[in-house]
């Protein structure tokens, strides 16, 4: 597989001629093909840097000259997309704050469907991207893979791009990849081609080289990258665009993994197994647990006495985490297992209580 046929990458944002022109120069040079700059940024807060709109593609289109780069820029209405077609941009793709909006993505594929200078709107393009949305919902996600084949997008026309989800709590990415929602959509729609954004996933240079690995192990269908030829000095995104040359390092240092070593694969099996018999313990001991909270909820409700008592959740909390940290298991991940495990016996015996 030639790992640089399958990779879409450049800056986060289009920031200056300068910028886009050394920038593309340089990942033409290590062999990209596909060069992606934001025209238009959906930015959270107000009063930030919010992209240069059609000057940005002016630059890009200057690019693709230069270098003979295909182009990918980010669209999220109509008149982008007319601008992407205007500018001869090859790829487009709906950002993940657009894929939320179900309104924005309709109005974005019933404009595809119509009639441009010479050709229906889709046509111009060589393929609509739809990343996923920021929530972890992945019924939104194939809605509006959804609502582009209702209006009659072709299915080889849309590509998917798995960029990870927003969650409140996460210390590691930025996004957190999620990966069996992915893998689910893939299952879900096999013939729409999935790619990995691991710049947005991790949020951080470090991360981007394991996440490339493990997109590529899952059978991703390619990569979209942010490259910068200064990323210190980008203007969005900073921490986790990398230059065209550690780029290259990481793609050249990506590798597939072949599944042939027998005694590896058995020893696999083997650790597979133990690891479902531990599963099967955690779940009859959770089980037990419950059985066990029926009984106290029965005896409450007979007593009159109130389910929640704080002092009694306090000293349980605590024994829970410091055993577990005794056991070398980290504090904040067995708060967290404790609270969802002693949610669940309050919900059970205020059903038995009331
Ligand atoms: C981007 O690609 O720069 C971008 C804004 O991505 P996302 O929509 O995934 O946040
Ligand atoms: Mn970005």
């Amino acid at each position: 597989m030639d790992l640089y046929n399958k990779i879409i990458a450049g800056p986060c944002s289009a920031e200056t001629e300068e910028q886009v022109m050394e920038t593309a120069k340089q990942l033409h040079d290590i062999g990209i093909k596909i060069f992606r700059a934001g025209a238009w940024k959906p930015r959270t807060k107000p009063g930030q840097f919010e992209g240069n709109g059609s000057k940005a593609l002016q630059w890009m289109k200057k690019a693709k000259d230069t270098y003979g780069l295909k182009l990918a820029t980010e669209i999220a209405t109509p008149e982008h997309v007319k601008l992407a077609r205007l500018y001869d941009i090859d790829y487009i793709w709906i950002g993940a704050r657009t894929t939320t909006d179900p309104f924005a993505v309709q109005e974005i594929a019933d404009f595809l469907n119509l009639r441009g200078e010479w050709k229906v709107y889709w046509e111009y393009f060589d393929k609509i991207y739809v990343k996923n949305p920021v929530s972890p919902d992945i019924e939104l996600w194939i809605g509006a893979i959804q609502r582009l084949l209702k209006a009659g997008v072709p299915a080889n026309k849309i590509g998917a791009i798995h960029r990870g989800f927003c969650l409140y709590d996460n210390s590691v990415y930025r996004n957190v990849p999620m990966w069996q929602i992915s893998q689910e959509f893939h299952k879900r729609l096999p013939e729409i081609e999935l790619i990995c954004d691991p710049s947005h996933i991790s949020g951080k240079r470090d991360l981007i080289a394991p996440i490339c690995q493990q997109a590529i192990n899952l059978g991703y269908d390619g990569l979209m990258i942010e490259s910068h030829c200064n990323p210190d000095k980008a203007w969005t995104d900073a921490k986790q665009q990398i230059t065209p040359d550690v780029l290259k390092y990481i793609i050249d240092n990506i590798h597939n993994k072949p599944n042939n070593n027998e005694k590896a694969i058995s020893q696999l099996a083997e650790y597979r197994d133990q690891i479902d018999r531990a599963d099967n313990k955690i779940l009859y001991a959770l089980a037990d647990r419950l059985k066990i909270c029926k009984k106290i909820g029965k005896l409450k409700k007979e007593n009159n006495l109130t389910v929640f008592q704080p002092d009694r959740y306090n000293q349980v909390l605590n024994h829970f985490v410091e055993n577990g940290s005794l056991l070398g298991l980290d504090k904040e991940l067995t708060t967290q297992i404790f609270n969802d495990i002693h949610e669940e016996s309050v919900h059970e015996q205020i059903e038995i209580v009331e």
